[in-house]
């Protein structure tokens, strides 16, 4: 008989989302005059349908596999190379950043890229760092790979360095105290919706190149940014291309969240060493890892992806961009004036906001689900550090968000705490 991952049964069960959906239902059905009214501010997926540009692309692809003229079978493992020369064009070196075609790899999406990239690097020997609160795939995936101990009481796993996010650093972690190899951050961050600034970002540059760590860094939300001050790319630091691995995503900002594409930019100057000393670039093993692995993306998708770099996609995305920004702005200024101390919701799509005195994030969920019949997701599902914190995406109608909004009023006004005195 074979043996099984045992990895897999050290993960804690998939709480979040299965719970709750099962407090949704539950309240559903106890209600059922109250069903029709619930919101749901709680998944981070987009509501909003594909740009124009995008079905148009995507559509006449479908015709060209439809005629035996300009039919395709198999595309290169790496997506096809005027897609990649549209990112590398558009996302680097149009805004000044030294990125080549080769180094961008297409993918279905971030998500899947997070758990691959574990793939290239030694299994069970390498610390890794996550922030807390942060997206559960980065833990999940290094628990499922061997680069942790079994569950902690009280949250998180023995061996996994978690880099806290509080008011006082603005959601922003510190630099780790104790030694780690891998290291993940998320900026534009879900949950909380913190951005870093460039000085930030740069002492994480430094920190990884003094100390020979890797940053796996999360852009998914880069679209969102608004600020120009703020760094789009870690790769806008100097000394990144030898020591950060980026993913992005046409999820949030074109829609792509059924539609699944995403890629990931591997430099070539990225080394990291073998047991027996040597200093190796992982550009090659990612490259085999995709070509063994994978025959990338299917083509209508790859031109539905590239459409979104044409002009017309180009301004289609801003308009996406900005009906869920217009929500976000709602929504923080609703919490805000309640009093509710309030992060995010500028330059990302998530609002983060502290529960009223003593309530916890459960409790402020049940609360919002049963009195304003509006979902929200309860920041313990993030992290330890999640705790007293619940998230609202902006990711909705405007309909439905001003409805939130005012509901929100409501609820607070109708006792939530002592909310007002901090
Ligand atoms: C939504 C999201 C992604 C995107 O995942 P896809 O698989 O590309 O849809 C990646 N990272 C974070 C933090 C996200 O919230």
């Amino acid at each position: 008989m074979p043996f099984i991952n045992e990895n897999y049964l050290k993960l804690q069960a998939g709480y979040l989302f299965p719970e709750i959906d099962r407090r949704v239902k539950t309240f559903a059905a106890e209600h059922p005059e109250k069903a029709k009214r619930i919101i749901r501010c709680g998944i981070g997926d987009v509501t909003e349908p594909l740009p124009p540009a995008v079905c148009t692309a995507m559509h006449r692809a479908v015709d060209d596999l439809a005629d035996r003229a300009s039919f395709m079978g198999y595309g290169p493992p790496y997506g096809y190379d005027w897609l990649r020369h549209a990112i590398a064009e558009h996302d680097y070196r149009g805004r000044g950043i030294e990125i080549a075609d080769d180094e961008i790899f297409v993918s279905d999406g971030s998500k899947p890229d997070c758990g691959a990239i574990l793939d290239i690097f030694a299994a069970g020997r390498n610390r890794i760092g996550v922030p807390d609160p942060v997206y559960p795939v980065y833990v999940d995936t290094n628990v499922m790979a061997g680069n942790s101990g079994g569950p902690r009481t009280g949250g998180g796993y023995e061996g996994i360095v978690y880099l806290p996010g509080t008011p006082e650093n603005d959601f922003v972690p510190d630099l780790p105290r104790e030694p780690v190899d891998l290291v993940y951050l998320c900026f534009p961050n879900n949950p909380t919706g913190s951005v870093i600034g460039r000085d930030a970002l740069k002492s994480w540059v430094d920190y990884a190149r003094a100390n020979r760590a890797v940053i796996l860094y999360d852009a998914a939300y880069e679209a969102y940014i608004a600020d120009p001050e703020l760094p789009r790319s870690i790769y806008e630091i100097p000394g990144a291309r030898s020591c950060a691995i980026e993913f992005r995503s046409f999820s949030k900002n074109g829609g792509f969240t059924g539609v699944r594409c995403g890629f990931t930019v591997m430099p070539k100057d990225v080394q990291v060493q073998t047991t027996d000393g040597r200093s190796l670039a992982l550009h090659p093993l990612w490259s085999r890892r995709w070509s063994t692995k994978s025959n990338s993306v299917s083509y209508p998708v790859q031109r539905g992806a590239e459409a979104l770099y044409s002009p017309e996609g180009r301004v289609q995305v801003q308009e996406l961009i900005q009906h869920y920004m217009g929500n976000a702005r709602v929504l923080r200024e609703a919490c805000l004036a309640l009093g509710l101390r309030t992060w995010g919701g500028v330059n990302a799509p998530y609002v983060w906001v502290a529960c009223p005195d003593g309530v916890d994030s459960w409790g402020m969920f049940d609360r919002m689900l049963h009195e304003a019949n509006v979902v929200i997701t309860p920041g313990a599902g993030f992290g330890r550090q999640g705790e007293g914190f619940f998230r609202i995406s902006a990711f909705n109608s405007r309909a439905n968000v001003e409805a939130v909004a005012e509901r929100m009023g409501a609820l607070v006004g109708a006792g939530a705490g002592s909310a007002g005195s901090r």
